[in-house]
């Protein structure tokens, strides 16, 4: 069985991630995410996020998409939604293809309406590229993890 990659949970600063060696909580910040960082303690090398990951509030949000050094792709979602579970692994794909190059963030519009109203998604699964802290491109609808690498390098 393969170890399960690393979590990475944002917050108004960064991405935490715990270290694989000696499970101290670090911050990666946003301004240095693809950058190499190493862990706090232990100097155990740091792994940007291999995975998508839920953005839970709004303050983490704004700072994530307007502060990265990296462009952030955001899929906004909802449970209820069928094609958002279509779209699910495909993202988790894209976030591994992309590690160090872009990051996979996901807005549950349940849990954060305000966002979806503040970036008018009306229909979901919506996907929103952010770079150098602004929109660059927006896309509706399910799409294969290859459309969707095809959209984020095409658009920045
Ligand atoms: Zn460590």
């Amino acid at each position: 069985m393969q170890p399960s990659p690393p979590t990475h949970q944002p917050d108004e600063r960064g991405l935490i991630t715990e270290c694989p060696q000696c499970g101290r909580a670090n911050r990666l910040a946003y301004e240095r995410l693809g950058q190499p960082a190493r862990c706090h303690d232990c100097q155990t090398e740091l792994s940007s996020p291999v995975a998508p990951f839920e953005v839970e509030d709004a303050a983490a949000f704004k700072a994530l998409t307007t502060r990265s050094k990296l462009p952030v792709l955001v899929d906004f979602w909802a449970p209820w939604c069928g094609p958002c579970k279509m779209v699910a692994p495909e993202l988790v794909k894209v976030a591994q293809a992309g590690a160090g190059q872009w990051t996979v963030a996901k807005v549950n519009t349940e849990d954060l309406p305000e966002l979806g109203a503040q970036f008018g998604i009306r229909s979901i699964p919506t996907m929103v590229l952010f770079q150098d802290g602004r929109e660059v491109a927006r896309q509706s609808g399910a799409m294969p993890a290859a459309a969707i690498q095809q959209f984020i390098t095409t658009a920045r």
